[in-house]
C-alpha cells in the first residue's frame, strides 16, 4: 500500500535476506527509483539496508556496461560474446566432465 508521500513498500532482491525497503518512483517515465530507504515496519530487517539496496535504481536502469550476452573467456583473459545455445552446451559439457572425473555429487 502506497502512503500519501508516494512510498511503496517492497523488498530488496539482491540477496537472500530480502530486507524490507520502501521506494518512491520518479523520472520522466515514473519508473525510476527516485528514493530508496529501509522499511522500519518490516519485521525482519526493521529499517536496515546495506548500501547495495540504495543502488537498486542504478542496477535496474543504469545504461553502463551491462552484460547482455554470454561471454567466454579467451586464453589471453579477454572475453568474446557467444550465443546462448553455445554457452549452455559448453557449460553442460564442462559439468559432465567434472561429474565424470569427481562424481556427480561434486556439482550439486
Ligand atoms: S539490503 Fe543488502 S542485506 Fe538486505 S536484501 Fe538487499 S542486498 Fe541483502
Amino acid at each position: 500500500v502506497t502512503d500519501p508521500a508516494g512510498w511503496h513498500p517492497t523488498a530488496c532482491i539482491l540477496c537472500e535476506c530480502n530486507c524490507g525497503i520502501e521506494v518512491r518512483l520518479g523520472g520522466d517515465d515514473g519508473r525510476r527509483f527516485e528514493r530508496i530507504r529501509g522499511d522500519k515496519a518490516h519485521p525482519g530487517s526493521q529499517g536496515y539496508t546495506c548500501e547495495k539496496a540504495l543502488r537498486l535504481d542504478y542496477y535496474q536502469n543504469g545504461r553502463g556496461e551491462r552484460v547482455t550476452h554470454p561471454l567466454r573467456r579467451r586464453a589471453d583473459g579477454t572475453f568474446e560474446e557467444i550465443d546462448w545455445d553455445t554457452a549452455v552446451a559448453e557449460v553442460a559439457d564442462r559439468l559432465k566432465a567434472v561429474g565424470a572425473a569427481h562424481g556427480g555429487e561434486t556439482i550439486l
